[in-house]
């Protein structure tokens, strides 16, 4: 394992030191040698202080660390973290095989992988790089995933999400397998090879089972529904009726195909359509409304315009909305902080002009936890909101 010694200004250390796991390349006062995207780089103080050891990536955020240490044997390290990460999920209870077989291994920071996700489909992994510094340990990852895990098949989707057009999405380890999952109790099939993320929206789960507890007797509409994961929950609550809206034609025919393996389908009906459009012509009938949109913000630089679509979207939901109704109303844009998101739901509630109150936030889950240093990592925000 080579590494590039990076040694950083004087008086920038603050942020290592505080456990943070990003370097910016203001910091740093020089490399030994030039660094390429993803080489491997050993951190040190201006004082010649041993902090850390990261990749590289150019671009603001210079390095990304691993571990605050020297790290010399990189596959060892890397299977203790997958042991750790593992036993984490497992202690929690998200590994039982009879109710729920998908889960998170990998998030990234949060369990010190930055730019790396791995999820856990049944026997699959699916890994996605997001940084040329983690897809060099592809290779490493999956055997470790393999050693430690259930797993028997090893998919790398990190074509979607790296630049580089000569990355392609396919099996590094094992081959295709049984695509159906069980989530408390709840079968959907995941379609990691060409479906939306890593194939399923496993952050959602836990706001999900809230949905079937509020569900019973009542007509739902989930907008942005890709593959009808709370549509599923819903109708397993007792809910009337579930119309599910997707923009996306093969979101849809997915959706229907889950519906149907668990016995719901004479209470459904997925809509291929635009959400604003279907928000703007339906009937002012639902008792719940779902908007769990895709991220508005996918950058800084357009919170704004995120923030004014976030509002016009929950605004045309409040206005087709009756007393006693209820809306849960999601933003993942890592941009937009909860704060910021209330406000837009308030700005949104303001314009509407009906009484209404927030019941309870939502968050993500346990399998995609927030490393206590890198708040940046806390992404999935929601309201479950009243309309009195
Ligand atoms: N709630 C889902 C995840 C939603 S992801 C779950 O729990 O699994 C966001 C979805 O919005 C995607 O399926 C995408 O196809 C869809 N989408 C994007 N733009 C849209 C639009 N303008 N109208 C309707 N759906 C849209």
């Amino acid at each position: 394992m080579k590494l590039i010694q990076a040694t950083l200004k004087k008086g920038k250390d603050k942020a290592v030191l505080r456990r943070h796991p990003w370097v910016f390349s203001g910091a740093i006062a020089h490399f030994d040698e030039t660094p390429a995207d993803g080489d491997w780089i050993a951190l040190q103080s201006h004082e010649g202080k041993v902090l850390a050891t990261g990749y590289y990536s150019p671009g603001s955020i210079a390095i990304r660390v691993l571990d605050f240490k020297a790290i010399t044997n990189i596959a060892e390290w890397i299977q203790e973290r997958i042991t750790l990460a593992y036993q984490s999920r497992q202690n929690l209870g998200f590994i039982a095989p009879q109710t729920t077989n998908c889960y998170r291994l990998l998030f990234a920071e949060a369990d010190m992988l930055p730019g790396l996700i791995v999820d856990i489909y049944n026997q699959t992994a699916v890994i996605q790089c997001h940084s040329l510094g983690m897809y060099k340990l592809r290779d490493t990852i999956a055997k470790a995933v393999v050693a430690v895990t259930e797993v028997k098949a090893v998919f790398d989707k990190s074509g979607d999400t790296l630049k580089d057009k000569t990355i392609n999405n396919k099996y590094v380890l094992g081959s295709p397998s049984d695509q159906w999952v069980v989530e408390n109790g709840h079968q959907f099939s995941i379609d990691w090879e060409t479906g939306q993320k890593t194939g399923f929206f496993l952050d959602q789960r836990d706001n999900r089972q809230f949905v079937s507890t509020i569900s019973k007797g009542k007509k739902v509409l989930n907008a942005f529904s890709y593959s009808g994961g709370f549509s599923v929950y819903a109708l397993s609550g007792g809910a009337r009726v579930v119309d599910s809206v997707d923009i996306s034609a093969s979101a849809i025919a997915l959706c229907n195909k889950n519906v149907a393996q668990n016995g719901f389908e004479d209470r459904h009906q997925g809509i291929v359509a635009d959400g604003f459009d279907y928000l703007k012509s339906m009937d002012e009938d639902y008792d719940i409304i779902i908007l769990d949109p895709p991220a508005f913000a996918k950058s800084q630089r357009v919170t704004h315009n995120a923030l004014v679509a976030y509002k016009r979207l929950n605004a045309m939901a409040m206005k087709k909305m009756r007393t006693g109704s209820k809306l849960l109303t999601f933003s993942c844009s890592q941009h937009i902080t909860a704060p910021l998101f209330a406000d837009a739901v308030r700005a949104a509630a303001i314009e509407v002009g009906k009484p209404m109150r927030v019941l309870h936030r939502f968050t993500q889950p346990m399998d995609h936890p927030m490393n206590i240093f890198h708040p940046e990592g806390e992404y999935l925000k929601g309201l479950l909101i009243e309309i009195l």
